[in-house]
């Protein structure tokens, strides 16, 4: 009880004063949450803050169109995290009168909260005694238990899940959850944690030990593949054609210009490319002989793929009539704002 006590006195002392802490609402813990999924705190700030004001509520937010709800979320990436909101809360509107359940089990019957939304949502907006594990809390349990198993084994990580929980002190859950995740964001950092001055040092069998920084342990990564890629930009009566991702594919839902994969782990030359982009540009559009000329390049990185994007347009004559079978449309520059597209097609949107 001392480490637990010691933790909660740190966490009042030094917590940062986020929005969701003003008064811990629901809904408002449940947004920040899935924002903070993946995406670091000070890219979240600003989109919670629009999304608030665009969306205040339960209701408002199941209210509102998808594109609306997608086009908030462009930039932030992992768009499913966005769709499952929006269709959670339809969800808590239809089945709960749009009032957030407490129960955790409830919690995990709304599309898009899985166990660690639904720990927090319980313990941080309603102080209830469930867990929450998050990356923060793994670099922090491993340190102060020196757990030597790999992380990345789903075994392992249930033992965090069980002592996570077996520590939460009663009717506290609420700081204690947060001061965790806390204290791993600001003290018990993954490189030059603040042992020093560490108020838990007492307790941590890590730095006893002299090596903090060998926790948590990992397995071997996997090696990162490198992705070559083209998009482009077809432009007809100076508007260009953008294509809907079908839902329930990757990034579905978003605007995209027609892209396509051209190599793994290979590298290919500049004409390889452009020769592919009008071979498979042929192929989806029927259009014939193709002048295309480069407009930039585009790196993203996603889980182990790096991938160069290079970005092509190409200006169709009034006569040619390009077929395809995604649902599309064609949009003036002007108004690429109100479609919702990913990172990479957002940067192409501005590149053009
Ligand atoms: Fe983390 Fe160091 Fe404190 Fe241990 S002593 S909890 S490793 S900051």
């Amino acid at each position: 009880m001392a480490f637990q006590q010691k933790l909660i006195e740190w966490f009042e002392k030094n917590q940062r004063p986020l929005p969701w802490r003003r008064h811990y609402e629901p809904y408002a813990v449940w947004v920040s949450e899935i924002m903070l999924q993946q995406t670091q705190m000070d890219t979240v700030l600003p989109y919670y803050e629009r999304w608030m004001k665009t969306f205040p509520d339960v209701k408002a937010l199941a209210a509102s169109d998808t594109k609306k709800v997608l086009k908030l979320w462009e930039g932030l990436g992992y768009y499913s995290r966005a769709r499952n909101l929006h269709a959670g809360a339809k969800l808590i509107v239809e089945k709960f009168g749009g009032t957030m359940p407490r129960d955790f089990q409830t919690l995990l019957s709304i599309k898009g909260i899985g166990r660690y939304t639904a720990g927090a949502i319980s313990s941080i907006a309603f102080n209830q005694p469930d867990p929450i594990v998050d990356g923060n809390v793994f670099r922090v349990l491993a340190r102060l238990f020196a757990l030597t198993g790999s992380i990345d084994i789903q075994k392992n990580r249930e033992k965090f899940w069980r002592l996570q929980e077996s520590l939460i002190p009663p009717g506290q859950a609420r700081d204690f959850n947060q001061g965790l995740m806390e204290f791993g964001a600001l003290v018990c950092t993954p490189q030059n944690p603040a042992c020093p001055v560490c108020p838990l040092q007492a307790f941590c069998w890590a730095y006893k030990k002299g090596d903090p920084e060998a926790y948590p342990v990992r397995s071997p990564r996997k090696k990162t593949v490198q992705v070559e890629a083209a998009a482009l930009a077809l432009k007809k009566d100076g508007k260009y054609l953008l294509r809907l991702r079908p839902v329930g594919s990757i990034m579905g839902g978003l605007w995209e210009f027609p892209e396509w994969k051209l190599a793994r782990d290979k590298k290919i030359t500049a004409h390889e490319k452009s020769r592919l982009t009008v071979k498979l540009a042929k192929k989806e559009f029927g259009t014939n002989g193709l002048a295309i000329k480069p407009v930039g390049k585009i790196r993203r990185n996603y889980t182990h793929h790096l991938e160069t994007l290079d970005v092509f347009t190409a200006e169709l004559s009034g006569t040619v009539q390009p077929k395809t079978r995604w649902k599309h449309v064609w949009a003036s520059s002007r108004d690429f704002a109100k479609y919702p597209f990913s990172s990479a097609h957002a940067k192409i949107a501005k590149l053009l």
